[in-house]
């Protein structure tokens, strides 16, 4: 299939202190998703997001690349968005592609300085949040504290979705509080399969008082959750999670996932998640822009059909060409198609379009309004322009951002 239909896109990135996991949680996803047979192991360099030999070298994450997995029925667009403290403004520029996000915070570290500022930054620009609080099997992991923390240091509601199996090295899995099933993830085959059991005596009064405090946060956002829930009603996993989605989606909850990366617990539940309480492109306000003219264009509606906007947000050098990654907004790119720069007051060609996957490009013919993809061929583009149909001239609205201050080493 050459498109995604629409409401199944996730355009997601994942935002988090370095060192909280962001590769290896990146690196899992990929794995589960298909889209690589091997785990790469971050320590050795070798991990497939980190691909630029800067970045192997130093450890880090420094530039954006989108990824497309399949979920199921979902598209996830993985857009990587930097770790480093120096990358800010590489981190703003991703958060204006996506739609949603999954912050990663160590179950031992808590919220750390990064955090904060990238949460800061994703608060500006609005982007609904689910968090993974990892390294759950590590000697002193307290989850508790990291909501603490979200609370006190991020000013979040954290809705916690999941209480955990046992502590540190003995953590075996997690607590579903919605499906009120206990998920183990097997060791043989690196977690690929989940297992499903009762939830275990021992916690079960723990988890019935986690379960009352999620109907109430779901409550917040659908009156009949809390009538039902005071007659006695049971209420349908379906209802809790259609509320705690609308939650996420207007910013006013982060619904919270527990697991370990590195152990491969926790992974699943989490892209679960993606596609159950993230939006879809036409979940998010639609973007807005000024023509020619300086007239305002108060929507440019997530559609197909309508008059063509995307985004470049990064452009990368690659093998001595231009390759573009594209947000678009609105319309359809069609390869060898002209498209009008509004930044830099030109024409461009979009002579090939690609879907970015791990280890391969596929090459396709045209891409629609919601998605991400690249293009080779923009000679003249910049991070940050905008590229429209040089019929419907528009400059997207808030979309000027400096070029980095920081040189790469
Ligand atoms: P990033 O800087 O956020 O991309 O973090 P990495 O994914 O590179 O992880 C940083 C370090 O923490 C690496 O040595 C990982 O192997 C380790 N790590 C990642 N996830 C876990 C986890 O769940 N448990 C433990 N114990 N270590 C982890």
């Amino acid at each position: 299939m050459q498109h995604p239909p629409l409401d199944s896109i996730r355009n997601i990135g994942i935002i988090s202190h370095i060192d909280a996991g962001k590769t290896t949680v990146s690196e899992r996803i990929l794995f589960y998703t298909g889209e690589t047979h091997k785990i790469g192991e971050v320590h050795d360099g070798e991990a497939v997001m980190d691909w630029m030999p800067q970045e192997q070298e130093r450890g880090i994450t420094i530039t954006s690349t989108a990824t497309v997995c399949r979920w199921g029925a979902w598209w996830i667009n993985l857009i990587d968005t930097p770790g480093h403290i120096d990358f800010t403004i590489e981190v703003e520029r991703s958060l204006r592609a996506l739609d949603g996000a999954v912050a990663i915070f160590s179950a031992v570290e808590g919220v750390q300085p990064q955090s904060e500022s990238v949460w800061r930054q994703a608060d500006r620009y609005q982007v609904p949040r689910i968090c993974f609080i990892n390294k759950m099997d590590r000697v002193g992991a307290d989850y508790r504290e990291t909501l603490r923390q979200m609370e006190e240091k991020l000013g979040a509601r954290p809705a916690l979705l999941q209480l955990p199996v046992g502590v540190e090295a003995s953590f075996s899995g997690v607590v579903d509080l919605i499906a009120g099933e206990f998920l183990t993830f097997s060791e043989a085959d690196q977690g690929r399969t989940v297992e499903r059991h009762p939830i275990p005596a021992e916690i079960a009064g723990e988890a019935m008082a986690a379960r009352e405090e999620l109907i109430e946060a779901a409550a917040d956002f659908d009156d009949a959750i809390l009538a039902d829930f005071l007659d006695g009603t049971a209420i349908a996993a379906e209802r809790i999670r259609a509320a705690i989605r609308k939650g996420t989606i207007a910013c006013r909850i982060v619904p919270v996932f527990l697991g370990t990366a590195l152990r491969n617990k926790g992974i699943q539940p989490l892209l679960d998640a993606v596609a159950a309480y993230l939006p879809s492109p036409r979940d998010i306000p639609p973007a807005t822009g000024q023509r020619p003219d300086g007239e305002a264009v108060d929507s440019l509606p997530c559609d197909p059909v309508g008059p063509l906007c995307a985004l470049a947000f990064k452009v990368q050098a690659d093998e001595g060409r231009k390759l573009t990654y594209l947000r678009i907004y609105s319309g359809t790119v069609k390869a060898g198609g002209a498209l009008w720069n509004s930044n830099r007051g030109c024409f461009e060609k979009a002579a090939r379009l690609f879907r970015m996957h791990a280890h391969k490009r596929e090459q396709i013919d045209e891409a629609l309004a919601g998605d991400i993809v690249a293009a080779i061929g923009l000679k003249e583009v910049l991070t940050g322009d905008t590229l429209c149909d040089p019929a419907h001239k528009v400059l997207l609205a808030g979309l000027t951002v400096p070029e980095p201050v920081v040189a790469l080493a």
